[in-house]
């Protein structure tokens, strides 16, 4: 059975393609239509310039000398002179490189062409096709076929005619085929090495900046695989978030997204401290690290006759309130999460002491904060349970030694706080 080829269908092999093929596609018509045009455009100016040369010697023939023509014993005659001189005919040859050739009939009495063994032509014969053209009908031939002597030429042929309209003989202007097509080869490369140039250019400059957009994408690619993993700790590239387009404001929304994604796991809903899970977490890195640290549970006091009397509202709203200050009195030093109901861990990462300390300055804030709920004014207290400082006991044994302090102020009579270390 026939494998079928797995294809690279990602975004970057695309946009590539995407870039690349219209220029080539682009670049291979301007080479070619470009090409053609220079094609016509160079022999279209070697036909104008043969029909000129022919022109001028016509004219020179005419206008210098009266009489009609006529050849008699080898001699070409103009009224009673001998024209029968090719230096004329050299001089043009010599200045614009064009060979010319003088008929009597269909016979070359002068001319400068000659094969590679320097063998005149004079004597030769025109052919058939320019014969029919000018001497029968009487007008001018052009081709870019000819055979002269052995020599492949492109020509001109214009009747020479008498005062009175006979044709007597025509008048040839050529290029050889070689000469014009080194002029066309040489202008041709030239056009073709710059077409080819631009190209290449082109080619670079869009792959460049695709390729640019395209390793942005796959940065965010990877930013959402690292999040979709779990993974919510990773930030984005600042070059995308840099960036003013569309792939910018994907990666801010991506950002956005994470950041609310951490909220809703590492966070409780109602006060925005950490909850328990994430709380573990952080304990576990601050064990790891083998950083200096208290741990103090608390609860609030006959929370449920808050809830009870001023309805639940009352109690969400005492919760965060209280959970302002919580914040607020662990700032810089610490964290703090809602460990259940009316309940909070308050992490310090500072020696018992100082942990202590702070926890009597937030006793006195909560003593001293006004809770004030649709105008009734409400009575909050708290215990506090601080844990002893154990040294290298696990967490989970600090907690719970603070969880027991906890109990016996409660039992104690509440808003108080118990140092597991008395
Ligand atoms: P103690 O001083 O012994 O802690 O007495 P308490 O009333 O505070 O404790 P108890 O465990 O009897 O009651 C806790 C109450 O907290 C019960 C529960 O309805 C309330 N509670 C728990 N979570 C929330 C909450 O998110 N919002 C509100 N409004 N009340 C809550
Ligand atoms: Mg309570
Ligand atoms: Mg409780």
């Amino acid at each position: 059975m026939c494998k079928k080829v797995e294809k690279d269908k990602s975004i970057r092999t695309r946009m590539i393609g995407m870039a690349l093929l219209p220029i080539l596609v682009l670049s291979l018509l301007i080479i070619f239509i470009g090409m053609a045009l220079l094609y016509r455009l160079y022999t279209q100016s070697i036909r104008n310039e043969l029909t000129a040369t022919t022109n001028v010697v016509l004219d020179c023939l005419n206008l210098t000398v009266r009489g009609d023509y006529a050849y008699e014993s080898g001699m070409l005659l103009k009224g009673d002179l001998n024209i029968t001189d090719s230096t004329m005919l050299y001089r043009v040859q010599e200045k614009a490189q064009i060979d010319i050739s003088i008929f009597w009939q269909d016979t070359r009495i002068l001319s400068t062409v000659s094969n590679e063994y320097g063998v005149s032509a004079v004597g030769t014969r025109a052919g058939r096709e320019a014969v029919e053209a000018v001497l029968e009908r009487g007008e001018c031939y052009y081709s870019t076929n000819l055979d002269i002597n052995g020599v492949p030429y492109i020509g001109y042929y214009m009747p020479m005619k008498n005062a009175d309209g006979t044709i007597v003989g025509m008048i040839f202007a050529g290029k050889k085929k070689d000469m014009v097509y080194q002029g066309i080869k040489a202008i041709m490369l030239c056009f073709l090495g710059v077409s080819i140039v631009a190209s290449i250019l082109a080619v670079i400059i869009s792959s460049v900046y695709s390729s640019r957009m395209t390793s942005d994408i796959s940065l965010i690619n990877k930013y959402l695989k690292t999040i979709s993993e779990g993974d919510l700790t990773v930030n984005l590239d600042k070059r995308i978030s840099s960036r003013k387009d569309e792939l910018g404001r994907i990666g801010e929304y991506a950002s956005r997204m994470r950041t609310d994604l951490k909220k809703m796991i590492e966070r409780d809903p109602l006060t925005s401290l950490y909850n328990r899970r994430s709380c573990n977490n952080r304990l576990r890195a601050l064990e790891d690290a083998q950083t200096e640290y208290t741990v103090v549970m608390c609860d609030i006091d006959w929370f449920k006759k808050i809830n009870d009397t001023y309805g639940h509202d009352a109690g969400d709203y005492v919760l965060v309130t209280l959970s302002g200050l919580i914040r607020e009195n662990v700032k810089g030093c610490g964290f703090a999460s809602r460990w259940g109901g009316e309940e909070f861990l308050l992490v310090y990462q500072l020696p018992h002491d100082a942990a202590l300390q702070k926890v009597r300055q937030m006793q006195q804030n909560v003593r001293e904060y006004d809770f004030t709920y649709e105008g009734k004014k409400l009575k909050v207290t708290m215990t506090f349970g601080v844990g002893a400082d154990k040294g290298s006991v696990p967490f989970e044994q600090r907690i719970s030694l603070a969880d027991g302090s906890l109990y016996v102020g409660k039992n104690n009579g509440r808003n108080q706080i118990v140092d597991g270390e008395d």
